[in-house]
This record gives C-alpha cells, structure tokens and sequence, in this order.
C-alpha cells in the first residue's frame, strides 16, 4: 500500500486568542474606522504601524488593505505614472504585473535564473530603460541584493520592493524590504501574517512617507500617525496627492498586533518544516532543490523544486501521481494559468518578449505550501511520496 497525506495545503493556523480577544474588544467599540477614536487612544492601525516600522528598522510604515494596494501606492508615491515602463520579474505573481497596470504604467519583464531569483545581468542589460524596479522576493528567495543594489545605483534605477513572501526573512543580516527605497508587504491569509486582506509600506524617505499616507486615504489626519513623518513633510505634498481609499482598519490591525510579536517563532517553525522537505528530496535523480545561499535568512512558508528539462508530459504525470498520493504540487510550466500560478505570457495587457532562458526555468517549476498545520512528520510524508513518484516517472 503507497502512503497517502491527509492533510490540506491551504489549512492555516487559527487565529491567536490573545488575537481575537482584541478584535472583539474593537468591535464591541463599534470603532472600527483607523481615525475614530477617542481622547488620546491611537488606536490600533496606529499602534501596529509603530511596531511594524520598529519590526523592520524603518522610519515609516504605513499599513493599508492590501499587499497588491501597498505595492501601487508605492510606485504612485515614487512618481511612476501612466505610460512609465517599470522593470519587474518575469516569475512573480499576477498582483505584481496588475499593481503596475493600476497605475497606467507597463511592466519590462526580467528573466528569472535556476535559484529562482531575477537575472541581475538580463537586470543590468535592461536597466536604461526604465527608471524603477519593483522587485518580487517570489517565494521568498533572495537574490545577492548587495549586487542588485549596486547595479540599480549605477543605472539611476530606484527599488521598490514586494516582500509578500519575504516578511521576516533578511540579506546579510538586512531585513527584506529594506535595502530598496520601498518595501512593501502582505498580510492576506496566505501570507506570513493573516489578516484576511492587508499590507504594509515601509520607507525611511519623507516625501515618500508623506505621499503614501495621503494617497491612502488620510484626509487630513495625518498628525494621528505615529510612524509618519512631521507636519512640513506633508505641507509640500498635501495638495498634490489624490485621495485613493485603502486604509487598514482597526479590526485587521487589532487582529496583526500579536501575530508580528510571534513572527520570529513561526519563522522557525516554517523552517523546520521546509528543512525537513528538502532534507526528503535532496539526492532525487532527476530533481533539483534550489539551494539557498549563506547570506539568505529565508522564511520557508513553501518550497520549489525544478524537474529541468523534463517533458511536459512526464512533469504532468508527476503532479498526477503526487496529488492522487494527497500531495498538491502547483506547476508553473502549465500551458493554461490555473488557481494562483500565472506566468508572465499570461499577463496579455503587459507586452512581453520571449524569454527562452526563464521559459526553460518555468517549465520545470514545481512549487508547494507547507502551512504551519502540517507536523514534521507530515512534511518528511510529503517528500517520501514526491521522491517517488519523481524517481518513478524519472525512471520509467
Ligand atoms: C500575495 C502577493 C502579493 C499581493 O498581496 P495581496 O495582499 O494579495 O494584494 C504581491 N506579490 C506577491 C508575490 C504575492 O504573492
């Protein structure tokens, strides 16, 4: 008899009690709204930006609805607008290429390599051509941000960053989300926190700051901010920036507060469960790991692997195989998008160029959730049945 998982990859954790305790407490309020409270509570979107920013080592933050809000909000406070070109990956997912579009600008794809990180060279060839990066941490592998940095700075190209699946994780000790100008986050339930819906926006720049708070919708109750700058840097962008509603409420922010204090230890347990994985599939014939490098501190929150140069139909049979075992494995070299991988030629509204290199990369991408309700024993499962069922279809 083969063994089979039981488990469901998309089963997070409740929410914490100490986590729902306040939110009850906010909604027996009924003050819900980030800038109705009273005497001199700041309330909790107020508070949370504080300990967001004091998390991260930032100046500012700004906590919004969402990770996809957070990352136009930063290209708008940045100054891109319609018919910019910014520079992106090829490999990321669909909200990264639509934040681009929601600001009328169009994305310039950058090819992806084996570690799964951008091409810093395709990067480099491509830098004139646009004069901001939003850069995707996809499945939180890091690239040598050190390099990255230093062509961005050579080419006057600025850095916004999506930290979506890098919430936590750091570059030679620098946490992620802080070496570009902007660093932007999630907090949807997929993410590293959960709020439902939700994000963030880090930055240390003033006008940058001033910007994002008054394009989320402040009106003119900036002065409630604790993680923003003073008055002077919103006198100069104060009637300038439209009113473009997406303010986190104190519900969701009462629900984060005691998930960032938890957020190194899950961090670690992320990371027992995605070593345990890769310990399962390393030495596979026919498989690659993505090794990571020493300068990564990474979030193990899901895990990929490369069948390179399979064929499609033997890649097919391998997902067939592990999901009739209960192992779900997302394929990125799929010819149609399905759930939530899309590749870069799905995105029809943003031309693209061929990108043979990157094409070979995702035509061999498998990717996996590993949810913090799945136990060790679990994960060491998962990988026996994935070795397999790849050693099987690699040898047949
Ligand atoms: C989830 C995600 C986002 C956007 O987050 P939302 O909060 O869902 O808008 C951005 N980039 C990547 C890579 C993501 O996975």
């Amino acid at each position: 008899m083969n063994e089979r998982f039981t488990g469901t990859f998309t089963q997070q954790e409740p929410i914490p009690e100490e986590a729902i305790e306040a939110a009850v407490a906010v909604m027996r309020s009924g003050r819900l709204h980030r800038y109705n409270t009273v005497g001199d509570d700041p309330g909790e979107a107020a508070l949370l930006e504080r300990e967001f920013a004091a998390l991260m080592g930032s100046r500012y933050a700004l906590a919004v609805a969402s990770g996809g809000y957070a990352l136009a909000t930063a290209l708008r406070a940045v100054g891109v607008g319609p018919g910019d070109r910014v520079l992106t990956n090829a490999f990321t997912l669909a909200p990264v290429p639509g934040a681009i579009a929601a600001v009328g600008a169009v994305p310039l794809f950058v090819g992806v390599t084996e570690a799964l990180v951008i091409d810093i060279d395709d990067l480099a060839a491509k830098a004139d051509r646009a004069d901001v990066l939003m850069l995707s941490h996809m499945r939180g592998h890091l690239c040598d941000m050190d390099r990255l940095m230093a062509v961005c700075a050579a080419h006057d190209v600025t850095v916004i960053e999506d930290c979506a699946h890098t919430m936590g994780a750091a570059w030679n000790g620098v946490p992620s989300g802080r070496h570009g100008l902007v660093g932007c986050y999630s907090a949807q339930t997929y993410k590293h926190v959960n709020s439902g819906e939700g994000g963030f926006l880090v930055t240390d720049d003033d006008a940058v700051a001033a910007r994002a708070v008054m394009l989320s919708g402040s009106y003119m109750l900036y002065g409630r901010h604790l993680a923003a700058p003073g008055p002077e840097a919103f006198e100069a962008v104060k009637y300038d920036m439209p009113n473009i509603s997406g303010r986190m409420d104190n519900l969701r922010a009462a629900i984060l507060r005691p998930q960032l204090r938890a957020l190194a230890v899950q961090v670690n347990r992320w990371n027992e469960r995605y070593r345990t994985v890769e310990d399962g599939l390393r030495h596979t014939p026919g498989l690659t790991v993505v090794e990571r490098p020493p300068q990564e501190r990474y979030v193990g929150s899901s895990i990929q692997f490369l069948l390179l140069d399979w064929a499609p139909d033997r890649v097919r049979e391998v997902v067939r195989r592990c999901a009739a075992r209960g192992v779900e494995l997302k394929w990125f070299g799929a010819a149609e998008p399905a759930g939530f991988t899309s590749r870069y030629d799905s995105w029809r509204y943003a031309p693209s160029e061929p990108m043979p290199r990157s094409d070979r990369i995702l035509a061999g991408l498998l990717d996996m959730r590993l949810p913090l309700t799945f136990s060790l024993d679990d994960c060491a499962l998962i990988a026996r049945v994935i070795r397999a069922e790849v050693s099987a279809v690699f040898q047949a």
